[in-house]
């Protein structure tokens, strides 16, 4: 059963075969599967060393060379190929720069996180499966490869992503992994934040959010990173559309407009989240035609299915979208004069007066006390602009 994911992988590993390197799928590929759910990136790993791959594959790119990745572009669709390898000292309970090159498959899988993430596929689809990860997928289970704490030691950010594939599996910890978590809990401090947030930005748009807070609270890792995590009961039953909707959440029950800011989110990011916290508070009161002009469909989206939620409120999206569509401008260049127009008439010099006559205009059409046409609008400027 070559599913259509793996045909460029498998073509790729038959080539390496045909060399007599060693080549399987590994890591997410093989549990999503096994598990029946959709397969993104396909990661083949293989005995060959990069010097070597590039030998037998002719175009590849050098992404991640040092720790023995190459992007292979001769199949149909591009596969990153990894060497086996172990992974160098530890220092700080951080992933090491260094890697150890090796050719047999169970050393590399030795070094991986969980053991639902640490099986691999052979190219006569047999699954190399040494640590009872198929047993785990079956029982809903994440279990440390080998000994928990050792490997949270290692690498403190293994840590949350235990958190981050409880939320989107609805998995449950193993007991001897959650008790190391709780153990060890206070190293994610030596993590870098963006790292941590990459972690979080899957966490909060998982499908099963409240599985994640739940577990960060309980084992004292919410401790460690920004936020109070006072409301993750809102999280039960929420699954946020996209990331920048389950960070508005996440804000939203903080009530703090730069929680995105401190996990070191983007700007552009974090004033998403800041526009959708303020269209949240316009949803107490009835919504002004100049709200609906100024704000994105798609903050009204996060705010209404937010606010909703938590808040109970029975907002409909869809009347705030039509009501947006009926406006009679969209944006201001759909304006029919401009403020070449406005000097004209009232005969000024430019200045800051300029700008907020156009915007005393755009919400006096929308508010239909003016209409969008020219010579309506001279008028209007003759009644309202008195220098
Ligand atoms: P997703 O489908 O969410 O991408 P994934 O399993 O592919 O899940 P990645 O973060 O892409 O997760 O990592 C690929 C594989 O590399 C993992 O399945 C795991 O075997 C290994 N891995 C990644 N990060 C670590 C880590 N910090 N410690 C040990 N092994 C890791
Ligand atoms: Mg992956």
């Amino acid at each position: 059963m070559i599913i259509h994911e793996f045909e460029a992988a498998f073509e790729l590993m038959k080539k390496l075969s045909d060399e007599g390197f060693d080549a399987v799928v590994v890591g997410g590929a093989v549990r999503d599967t096994l598990l029946g759910a959709p397969v993104h990136d396909v990661d083949v790993a293989t005995s060959a060393k990069p010097e070597q791959m590039k030998q037998v594959f002719k175009k590849t790119v050098d992404i991640g060379i040092e720790h023995g990745t190459i992007l292979v572009l001769d199949a149909k669709e591009p596969v990153e190929v990894t060497t086996y390898r172990t992974e160098g000292t530890y220092v700080d309970h951080r992933r090491p720069d260094q890697v150890n090159f090796v050719t047999d498959l169970a050393e590399d899988l030795k070094r991986r996180d969980f053991t639902i993430n640490a099986m691999a596929l052979r190219l006569n689809n047999e699954v190399v499966d040494l640590f009872g990860g198929q047993q785990d997928l079956k029982a809903k289970k994440i279990r440390a490869v080998g000994i928990a704490s050792e490997r949270f030691q290692e690498d403190a950010l293994r840590m949350l992503r235990a958190v981050r594939f409880s939320a989107k599996l609805n998995f449950t910890i193993e007991e001897e992994t959650l008790r190391a978590m709780t153990v060890h809990a206070s190293d994610l401090q030596f993590i870098a934040m963006e790292r941590i947030k990459a972690e979080f930005d899957q966490i909060v748009r998982s499908a099963h959010p409240y599985v994640g807070f739940k577990q960060l609270k309980e084992t004292t890792l919410a401790a460690y990173v920004p936020g109070n995590f006072e409301k993750i009961e809102q999280w039960k039953s929420f699954s946020a559309s996209s990331t920048e909707v389950g960070w508005a959440m996440f804000s939203y029950l903080e009530n703090d407009p730069n929680l995105v800011k401190a996990y070191r989110g983007s700007n552009k990011e974090s004033q998403f989240v800041q526009h959708v916290l303020r269209a949240i508070e316009l949803l107490h009161e009835p919504i002004e035609n100049r709200s609906l002009f100024d704000i994105e469909q798609a903050v009204w989206q996060a705010a209404v299915m937010i606010y909703n939620h938590v808040e109970h409120g029975e907002i409909s999206i869809e009347e705030i979208v039509q009501r947006k569509r009926a406006l009679p401008i969209a944006s201001k260049q759909q304006l029919a004069v401009t403020g070449k127009h406005l000097l004209e008439w009232t005969g000024q010099k430019g200045g800051p007066w300029l700008k907020q006559a156009l915007d005393q205009l755009v919400t006096d059409i929308l508010e239909g006390r003016v209409q969008n046409e020219e010579q309506h609008i001279k008028g209007w400027v003759e009644r309202e602009c008195r220098f």
